[in-house]
């Protein structure tokens, strides 16, 4: 496979971005060689700088569930954008969005938009300390929430590749009101508040990890958080910006039958197109400006193209059988990988819900950031490479998730397979 002019344009961009691209985890730093750089997809493929055509895992990282330049989606981006990009005025598309998502989510009533999942789980951090007058957070290991620096903690897929667990410029201060706990592991939380009673503004969880690989919370954990939260007094903050719209319409608030005080969403919602969003009660978000005294703003906020993506999106998964046809795609290729590896007697383990998952080259069950961490890096990487060479794009580290679109065909699968089947070969 020829890819010359995806590394002229990784040279050049090198020269003028640092590392020569606008996100670390694209730079292709934990499994080495050239990115690609990527000109065209539609539904489950995409096309590299050189022609090469890809069957996509990566999906943008989340946000496209229907696959790439979805015909409704790029007609409501076309139809906005033709009536005006942006005003700083509010837009009836908002109304409707923000409506959607009040009736996806039982804990949502309100809903403010904002331009990406790091603003929103931001604007939540400060949510929650204006509403309890607490200043401490509680977050877990391997739990990835955007860059802002009460957040850049032990954060997960960037961070555990890199080998930096936190990031230069994020001064103690910050780290200081940032408790760390154990993912499925409730006695680190209960320990957090039985040191500070009275200073924990909220825990902020993924309610199933997706930024050290996808790892399930186990029986009784997201329970557990509701209760200790509630016990004492603290807010309890999901994180939903890859699971909401992926695991079920409602998330993962639907899927295992726990509410949140705060709901953080983006990705799917912004249809691809810059979007995340964040709200919980009435009573919650009337701490939110202009109605309270938390201030939050956005010159782009509840951009009209956006919308417009989002809700063309949200349409289109209201469909009936959706995420019953997506789960069940995703476990016949789980199951199919599963087969591949165990013929290879390459060791792995997959942990999927619904339609992300992550292939774990470990040998144990994977529950939580210790387990991540035991994963044989330079085995994925062999086969993310092999993998790219018979023409399969998966995440470019070993600690993301994998999505799998409604525009990926069961002849996508099969041909994975066959593919996974030649790369451990
Ligand atoms: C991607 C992600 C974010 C950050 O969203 P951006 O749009 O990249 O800022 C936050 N939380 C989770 C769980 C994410 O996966």
């Amino acid at each position: 496979m020829n890819r010359e002019r995806s590394i002229q344009l990784y040279d050049t961009a090198k020269g003028v971005i640092p590392g020569g691209v606008n996100s670390p985890a694209r730079s292709w730093a934990a499994v080495g060689g050239n990115p690609l750089f990527l000109t065209r997809g539609t539904g489950s493929r995409v096309w590299d700088a050189d022609g090469n055509e890809y069957i996509d895992y990566v999906c943008s990282w989340g946000p496209l569930i229907l696959g790439h330049a979805n015909e409704r989606v790029v007609a409501a981006i076309t139809q906005a954008a033709s009536e005006g990009t942006s005003f700083g005025a509010p837009t009836e598309r908002e109304n409707e969005i923000a409506q959607f998502v009040a009736d996806a989510y039982e804990s949502i009533d309100m809903v403010r938009f904002v331009n990406s999942g790091t603003e929103a789980t931001m604007s939540a951090l400060r949510l929650a300390r204006a509403y309890t007058g607490r200043s401490k957070i509680v977050k877990f290991e391997g739990g990835y929430h955007g860059h802002s620096d009460a957040l850049l903690v032990a954060a997960g897929s960037g961070a555990l590749a890199h080998g930096v667990p936190d990031s230069a410029g994020v001064t103690e201060s910050f780290a200081q009101d940032t408790l760390l706990s154990k993912f499925n592991d409730l006695a680190s939380v209960d320990a957090h508040f039985t040191s500070f009673p009275d200073d924990i503004a909220c825990v902020i969880v993924e309610p199933i990890a997706g930024n050290m690989g996808v790892v399930p919370p186990q029986d009784g954990f997201l329970q557990g958080l509701r209760d200790l939260t509630t016990k004492h007094g603290a807010l309890l903050v999901f994180d939903e910006v890859i699971t909401g719209f992926r695991v079920e319409y409602g998330g993962a608030q639907q899927r295992y039958g726990i509410n949140a005080d705060i709901t953080c969403l983006g990705k799917i919602i912004g249809g691809g197109m810059p979007v995340g969003a964040y709200g919980g009660s009435a009573e919650v978000m009337a701490t939110v400006a202009p109605l309270g005294a938390m201030y939050q703003a956005g010159t782009l906020s509840g951009n009209p193209v956006a919308m417009a993506a989002g809700i063309a999106t949200l349409k289109q998964l209201q469909e009936p059988g959706v995420y019953n046809a997506l789960g069940a795609k995703a476990a016949s290729l789980a199951a199919g990988l599963q087969e591949v590896f165990a013929d290879a007697e390459v060791p792995l383990r997959i942990n999927r819900v619904g339609s992300m998952m992550t292939l774990f080259f470990n040998t144990e069950e994977v529950t939580g950031w210790e387990s991540v961490s035991a994963s044989d890096r330079e085995g994925f990487g062999r086969f993310f490479h092999n993998m790219l060479e018979e023409g399969v794009y998966l995440p470019p580290s070993p600690f993301e998730a994998m999505f799998v679109s409604t525009a990926h065909t069961d002849d996508d699968i099969q041909t994975t397979l066959e593919s996974a089947r030649r790369a451990l070969a």
